[in-house]
């Protein structure tokens, strides 16, 4: 098969000499040399290599002892070089040779410049196809090779990479060269630079591993909770692999401009500072607990997808699906209290919304290019695969799954692995054939629905399971419709298997499981003893698939809340509405589970009723018309505010942090969503106080504070808001007042915020989720889609390619079909190969949201409308 994008197969690197002068001024090129030294099957005339942006001479081949000048051809298109030379190249090993030069790029990718307190820094992001942007390069991850790295720069710059530095050499005029040590087999992607004034903390070890934090100079009282994290995390990895960390030291960087969260290049971790910088003083628990989540994340990966890589870009979900999973399992291993499973659910539900479109993909899904590589880094490829990880998991039983991902692992060792192989080691170690299991969930799009029916008069239950779509008719044949294309599309149900486990009530709280493997359509089951009093569909949430249970069942489930797992009760509700916007359930089911929910302890749970009440409340109601908006929030009110009042507005004295994260749940929903007069008021006051004596208030509450008093911004509010950002002394506290900027209402206030949006003042890394937010903002969506597209050629120089997949999700908050098709026209006539997948999402999004005020507005009416009746008459 022709494979336009891909190096010819049969040139193997072994190992890269790279030296580079670097000087962080972004208006600096910087220039280098690089020698690799590759193994050719066969002799040849020509080599072909990665290099994008950069100018190349001086290409010479050392062979057999005769060095040979090559002539350099560029393919922009393919981004290679061609090496050509006069006499063949024999086959054996051989070095290649080239002179670079490239200049510090804006755009968060490849070498490229960050500016921080008047101070510059460069950095590298190589993740997924950048190295060719740093450094002439076989640029795919099956081509590990052995890297040494030197670096020429200011004697005030600290340089770090991936690994430890063996020498160091004075040069005249202030200069200096830093060797590092050659680091074991990497995939390109892996390698790492960092120049700047950067300072490092004093090192923590994990057995004999130093780990250090580093970051800008003024943030050395922040580094306490990453280094512990990045300890507890370490230990707990190398036991669970039972392998020592590969990569003899480990630096974690801070690093002030930043596209992802955080990036795993071997032996030093890049993050964003608001993931790595903490003060728990001043930290969220949320904060804390994403923190350690993402930092963990990126240590599992030293193993899983530095050490083992996948070999091509199809398999990205082989190391983010396992890196996220294992991520929740060792942190709620360290910290069981966070219950950091709960938070997991959340992210479950964003990657079920995304999977039920008729544009979603495959976990597995084929890349030809690096824009479409790109693509794959979503819900799909880190939630929905953890989602299944942890189904295989629970399916062969811990244990069972630790050991065949020992061996995986071991067997593959700096090498580079497909999909198989992990199934092949698991089915050795567990002797089941989990392949027929698994390769469905992997390679099939979307996920099942099964429905749950008792079977009248006896006690068993009858499943069905059919494929789970946002808009159930999408895939039914139209009428009259007989294209070839179409028939093909509408291919009869697919299935899956599906272990599944259900839990089923016995009594006074007291439950049992019972499981199956539910490989066929439909299938009758049994339920041995008495008949259960309830039947929940998906035990501890632990498959990638939604129960759908009757009327009766529902209110049987509702009835029992508190024999549920509280994972269960945000699946119910999640599951529900979910239902309710498919055209499966109506929306009165949800509605009369959410007063069930008022009394809920469980912050999380609350938490989960954000977004539809959300939903509710910005694109609902505002259909309905009327006076709907007020009715819907003093509904709200009504079921939520009493149990806030009783827990007090404000934090009190030794609280345990399960009630201030219920407190923060309840300010979510009555706040933020209902605007509650008395907690307007409450947070203006509250906010007066904490920016300017940031211990005023208790962390949790403060992303709704901010944001509140932000909505009700007069110039002197706004001016109090840009003093805080510029001053914060943390990271997360700038984040907050940053996007606080994007909650104002006044038209003259949104036009600031948007202005800054093209200045350095709001970092390259953030003009998306700002733009996001104002999106969000009803009062600011209009004016910010004119000045998006007003502005787009400077926007566009802001957004890095990761980042503005996110700015075409955040588009369907415009809602109306006027807005969808604008959106439509406006990027068929400014094409973004890296969003074309977002794009088709956002689209199907829009008319998904149509239909559903469409739809359900009038019922909602009528539903308020009907409930305030009747609470008038009781
Ligand atoms: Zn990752």
């Amino acid at each position: 098969m022709a494979r336009p994008f891909r190096l010819a197969a049969g040139v193997q690197p072994l190992e890269y000499r790279v030296h580079v002068a670097v000087d962080p001024n972004p208006s600096a090129r910087y220039s280098g040399r690089v020698s690799i030294r590759l193994a050719l099957d066969q002799a040849r005339r020509r080599l072909e290599l990665h290099s994008a942006d950069l100018r190349l001479s001086h290409a010479r081949v050392h062979a057999a002892g005769i060095t040979q000048p090559g002539a350099i051809m560029l393919h922009p298109e393919r981004e290679t070089a061609e090496i050509r030379v006069a006499r063949p190249i024999p086959a054996g090993e051989v070095v290649l040779e080239l002179d670079f030069a490239g200049k510090l790029r804006r755009d968060l990718r490849g070498l490229y410049a960050a500016a921080a307190n008047g101070k510059h820094y460069a950095f590298t992001q190589l993740e997924a196809a950048d190295a060719r942007r740093f450094f002439p390069s076989f640029d795919e991850p099956a081509l590990k090779a052995r890297f040494q790295l030197s670096v020429t720069t200011d004697s005030s710059n600290h340089v770090l990479s991936n690994a430890s530095v063996d020498f160091e050499e004075k040069l005249p005029k202030g200069q200096k060269i830093i060797h590092f040590q050659a680091t074991p087999l990497l995939s390109t992607y892996l390698v790492a630079l960092a120049v700047g004034p950067l300072v490092g903390s004093e090192p923590v070890y994990c057995g004999a591993t130093p780990i250090r934090v580093w970051h800008i100079p003024g943030k050395e009282r922040l580094t306490s909770f990453a280094l512990e994290a990045a300890r507890e995390s370490l230990a707990r990895l190398e036991r669970w692999f039972d392998l020592s960390y590969p990569y003899g030291k480990l630096d974690l960087v801070a690093v002030p401009d930043f596209e992802a969260g955080a990036m795993e290049n071997a032996g030093a971790v890049f993050f964003r500072e608001t993931l790595l910088l903490l003060d728990p003083a001043t930290a969220s628990l949320q904060e804390q607990k994403r923190a350690a989540e993402v930092i963990c994340h990126e240590l599992a990966h030293m193993w899983y997808g530095n050490l083992v890589t996948m070999a091509w870009w199809d398999d990205l979900w082989l190391n983010e699906a396992f890196a996220t999973w294992m991520a929740f399992e060792i942190v709620n291993e360290w910290k069981p209290q966070w219950k950091l499973w709960h938070d997991f659910e959340h992210h479950r539900a964003a990657a079920f919304h995304l999977d039920a479109l008729e544009s979603t993909h495959p976990i597995y899904t084929p890349v030809r290019t690096p824009s479409e590589a790109t693509q794959n880094f979503d819900l799909i490829t880190y939630e929905k695969g953890a989602s299944v990880v942890r189904m295989i998991e629970r399916y062969l039983g811990p244990k069972v799954f630790r050991r065949g991902v020992r061996a995986y692992i071991r067997r593959h060792a700096e090498g580079n692995t497909v999909a198989t192989d992990l199934w092949r080691a698991l089915e050795a170690a567990s002797g089941q054939p989990i392949t027929k299991v698994v390769r469905t969930w992997i390679e099939q799009p979307g996920f099942p629905l099964v429905t749950l029916c008792r079977v009248p008069g006896e006690s068993a239950i009858e499943l069905r399971q059919e494929r789970f779509l946002a808009r159930p008719s999408a895939l039914q044949p139209k009428k009259g419709a007989k294209s070839k294309k179409q028939s093909a599309r509408h291919r009869p149900a697919t299935r899956w298997p599906i272990p599944w486990v259900a839990r089923l009530g016995e009594g006074s709280h007291a439950t049992r499981l019972e499981r199956r493997l539910f490989t066929k359509t439909r299938e009758r089951i049994s339920l041995p003893g008495t008949t259960p009093l309830f039947v929940y569909g998906n035990a501890d949430e632990g498959g990638f698939f939604r129960p759908l249970h009757d009327e009766a069942e529902l209110t049987a489930l509702a009835g029992s809340l508190a024999a549920l797992q509280p994972v269960e009760r945000m699946g119910l509700l999640e599951h529900q509405w979910a239902l309710v916007r498919s055209g499966r359930a109506k929306i009165e089911s949800f509605l009369q589970l959410v007063p069930a929910f008022s009394e809920e302890t469980e912050p999380d749970v609350l938490f989960t009723l954000r977004a539809p009440l959300g939903f509710l409340d910005a694109q609902m109601a505002p259909a309905a018309g009327g006076e709907v908006p007020e009715h819907l929030r003093a509904w709200i009110v009504e079921g939520f505010g009493v149990p806030l009042e009783r827990l007090g507005f404000a934090a009190q004295l030794n609280e345990s942090d399960e009630k201030k994260m219920r407190r923060a749940a309840l300010w979510a929903l009555l706040g933020e969503i209902a605007e509650w007069e008395p907690l307007v008021r409450q947070a203006s006051l509250l906010f007066d106080a904490y920016h300017t004596r940031r211990t005023g208030l208790d962390p949790n509450l403060a992303n709704s504070v901010v944001a509140l008093a932000a909505r009700a911004s007069t110039a002197s509010r706004y001016a109090a808001l840009l003093e805080a950002r510029a001053n914060a002394p943390t990271p997360r506290e700038r984040e907050r007042f940053q996007l606080a900027l994007g909650e104002v209402r006044a038209p003259r206030l949104i036009d600031r915020t948007l202005r800054l949006l093209l200045t350095e003042t709001i970092p390259t890394q953030d003009v998306v989720s700002l733009l996001a937010r104002l999106l969000n903002n009803p009062a600011a969506r209009e004016q910010t889609w004119t000045f998006v597209r007003r502005r787009w050629s400077a926007l566009k120089r802001r957004m890095p390619p990761m980042l503005i997949s996110r700015l075409v999700e955040a588009l369907p908050a415009l809602q109306s079909e006027a807005h969808r098709r604008s959106v439509a026209a406006f990027f068929q006539s400014h094409p973004v190969p890296t969003a074309a997948r977002a794009l088709r999402q956002t689209q199907e999004r829009f008319r998904l949201n149509a239909e559903m005020r469409r739809r359900n507005a009038p019922a909602l009416e009528r539903w308020l409308g009907e409930t305030r009746a009747a609470e008038r008459a009781g």
